[in-house]
């Protein structure tokens, strides 16, 4: 029998945030044709709102409202959706900072098995799911199987499935009234919106970026020079962050900006999950790295196995002369 699989939705100003669509197309593996359930908690309109979003999607949508779940609070989050899901429920989170503090909790409240950060997976057999992790910063693949019979909580690496691109004419079912007690140890104080900075690299379809390999503060200038030549911005990977090389609103990640380039140019970049989960809409990407078994090739449509320090310069001075 096919496993009653619910996605979590979580939002933020009325709208689901980017990884909902991803966990539909997750949810489909494990049910490919049986209904998946979109849970969403919150309160007010914001609420209402990707409620109706999501009845759009999928067939059923809970709805969890609740003065407690008006800011994001995962403890007030993992007590609602424990008391609503039924036994054996499978439960597609989003691997990021609020997947991650909720994972594990719900887990053992739901006393069901939690995968955590997954890339890939089978349709399930005999109530048991084979699925793909990454280690190392994607060099080694872990392939697990885990008995889903008795329900599971996965969480889901951002980019690793299509976003779904499923329409459906839903339902919202007002699940609050069976929302019990949710008084927290933790209480929200106030939301810190990130840094503006000088360019907004989420809006640029030219991304020259670079990574540790740029070796020198003084050499971002050979990547300042080729974005302007292309007409695109630099940015970056999180060390050059760090180096405090290049300011933070130009970091590409998990932990930076998500961006949506048509153009992507990786230079000295080794291409770790954290960096890519940042990259969305399926970029033109152009890696130039000395090594030839970097991760980023992977994920390239063009790579350049050299020494950037060498061959940036020269493709800025062909594209200027051209
Ligand atoms: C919780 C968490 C969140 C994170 N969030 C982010 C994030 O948002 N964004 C992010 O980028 N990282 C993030 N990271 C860090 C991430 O794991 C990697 O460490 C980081 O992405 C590596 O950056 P890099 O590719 O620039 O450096 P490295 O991994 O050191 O790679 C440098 C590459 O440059 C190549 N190279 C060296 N010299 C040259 C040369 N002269 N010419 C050509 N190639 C050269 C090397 O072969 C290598 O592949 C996060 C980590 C954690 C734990």
């Amino acid at each position: 029998m096919a496993p009653q699989v619910f996605v979590y939705v979580a939002h933020r100003g009325g709208q689901a945030a980017d990884p909902a669509l991803e966990l539909l197309s997750a949810a489909r593996v494990l049910s490919p044709n049986g209904p998946v359930i979109a849970v969403a908690a919150g309160h007010g309109a914001g609420l209402d709102q990707v409620c109706r979003d999501m009845a759009g999607r999928c067939l059923e949508v809970w709805k969890l409202s609740n003065e407690a779940l008006a800011y994001p609070n995962a403890e007030a989050i993992r007590k609602c959706v424990t008391g609503v899901l039924p036994s054996g429920a499978v439960l597609l989170l989003a691997h990021d900072t609020l997947g991650m503090d909720l994972g594990p909790g719900l887990s053992i409240k739901l006393d069901s098995p939690f995968v955590s950060d997954v890339v890939a997976m089978d349709p399930p057999q005999d109530g048991v799911l084979k699925l793909v992790r990454e280690e190392y910063g994607g060099q080694v693949s872990t392939h697990l199987s885990c008995d889903i019979s008795g329900g599971a909580v996965l969480s889901i690496r951002s980019g690793a499935f299509p976003a779904s691109e499923e329409t459906a004419v839903g339902e919202v079912r007002d699940k609050s009234p069976d929302i019990g007690d949710l008084s927290c140890g933790r209480r929200f104080i106030k939301i810190v919106g990130a840094e503006a900075g000088d360019v907004d690299i989420t809006k640029e379809e030219i991304l020259v970026s670079v990574g540790r390999g740029i070796e020198d503060e003084d050499n971002i200038e050979i990547a300042e020079d080729l974005a302007k030549a292309l007409g695109g911005v630099v940015s970056c990977s999180r060390p050059i962050v760090d180096a405090k090389w290049l300011e933070k609103p130009r970091q590409v990640g998990t932990s930076g900006k998500t961006v949506k380039p048509k153009v992507y140019l990786a230079l000295g970049i080794s291409g770790s999950f954290q960096h890519l989960g940042g990259l969305k809409g399926n970029p033109f990407i152009v890696a130039v790295n000395k090594n030839p078994k970097a991760p980023i090739f992977q994920v390239a449509d063009v790579g350049v196995v050299d020494d950037l320090l060498e061959f940036v310069p020269l493709l800025t001075e062909i594209i200027d002369n051209h």
